[in-house]
């Protein structure tokens, strides 16, 4: 799949834009809060409904307007897809494929996969485990429509079972009713286990490959699952927390404290890694994520790269563009130097400045 075009109108920091896209290699640089990173986002939300920032709708609308417009053509298997979105401030957002507006966002996911790729993918290992969560939940919720049923769903009770153990502080007989939303977080949380766990293993194993060779041979690592409760355990677990639960308002187990664990040469780098360690493991992690995304979906992905070249040396940055080969890839950065010691192939080159782009080569 690639990306064809995309049209932005008040976007973040842009009133209109319309840029073509490369099959290949895309530059955007510029000086800092151009707007590099907004066309990024503007592509990633096409392709998961979600900024990879975590922003809300009114965010993203330009300041002082009410609403923004997105459209982005994909290519997918010869056919074109026209993915239109609308952003308002005070609704949901609407979305339309082909002029044919869509009811859930599932109904988008299939045509466009992405993976973004920022420096803070870097700091995932040092950082807590929410963000080791989110990296997990970001890509399977795009690769799974039946593992974000499961999530979905699974957030909403764990929202109202907290709700409910909050209330039962002054109405204790409201107790009888737990049981009913207990039953369906243990429904949900078992195919959520299941599925990290798959992910999890089919992740590791190609991680390990790449590590070997991003190490010279010189580090194993191995990436593993943390589940908070066991897939079959949680109903149990969930009993035995009930009285903690109740004194602290709030449901201490589930798949909602899971973690992912990196071990180098066996030891946990979450406590006892090197920066460099540290970072190169997640570099490891991201190249697995891409190839996985390949295998998954028999399909290239497309690629951002969001001013992570300069994070990296050149040995990496060399691993790094040599593994990007044949995906087409947008990559943002302040100048071109980094890209002269490589020999690499740019297709498109665009300066941003202010929420304008030109195309220069
Ligand atoms: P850097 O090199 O520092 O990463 P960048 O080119 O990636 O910079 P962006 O993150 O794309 O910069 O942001 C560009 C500008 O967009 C920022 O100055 C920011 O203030 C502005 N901006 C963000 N949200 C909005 C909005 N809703 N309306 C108008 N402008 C916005
Ligand atoms: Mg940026």
């Amino acid at each position: 799949m690639i990306i064809k075009s995309i049209e932005l109108q008040n976007f973040r920091n842009y009133d209109s834009l319309k840029m073509d896209l490369d099959e290949k290699t895309n530059i955007l640089y510029g000086d800092n809060a151009q707007g590099k990173t907004n066309i990024l986002e503007a592509l990633y939300l096409s392709g998961t409904t979600k900024s990879h920032k975590g922003s809300k709708d009114r965010e993203l609308i330009k300041f002082e307007n009410d609403e923004a417009h997105i459209r982005c053509i994909v290519e997918k298997a010869g056919m074109d897809y026209r993915i239109d979105m609308h952003l308002r401030k005070n609704k949901s957002k609407g979305i339309a494929i082909n002029g044919i507006p869509i009811k859930k966002a599932a109904e988008l996911f299939g045509i466009l996969n992405i993976i973004f790729f920022s420096p803070e993918d870097l700091d995932i290992i040092k950082r807590g485990p929410s963000e080791r969560r989110r990296f997990t939940d970001l890509e399977l919720c795009q690769l799974d429509k039946i593992y974000l049923h499961n999530l979905t769903n699974y957030n909403k009770v764990l929202n109202q079972r907290n709700k409910l153990l909050k209330s039962m502080y002054y109405e204790p007989q409201l107790e009888d009713t737990l049981s009913i939303w207990d039953m369906q977080l243990v429904a949900y949380s078992k195919e959520i286990i299941r599925r990290r766990k798959d992910f999890m293993e089919e992740l590791n194993e190609i991680a390990s490959g790449v590590h070997e060779k991003l190490s010279g041979g010189r580090e194993t690592l191995e990436v593993k699952y943390e589940p908070n409760v066991e897939k079959d355990q949680m109903e149990e677990k969930l009993a035995e927390a009930l009285e903690r639960d109740k004194r602290q308002k709030m449901t201490s187990v589930g798949p909602h404290r899971d973690d992912i664990c990196f071990l180098a040469n066996g030891i946990d780098i979450r406590k006892f890694g090197s920066q460099g360690q540290q970072r190169t493991s997640a570099l490891s992690l991201k190249l697995a994520e891409i190839e996985l995304v390949r295998r998954r979906i028999q399909d290239m992905p497309v690629l951002l790269l969001d001013d992570v070249l300069s994070e990296l040396d050149s040995n990496r940055q060399n691993y790094l563009l040599n593994t990007i080969g044949e995906l087409q890839t947008v990559i943002t950065c302040t100048g071109l130097d980094e890209f002269i010691n490589n020999r690499f192939e740019i297709n498109k080159i665009y300066k941003i400045v202010n929420g304008s782009i030109s195309q220069s080569n």
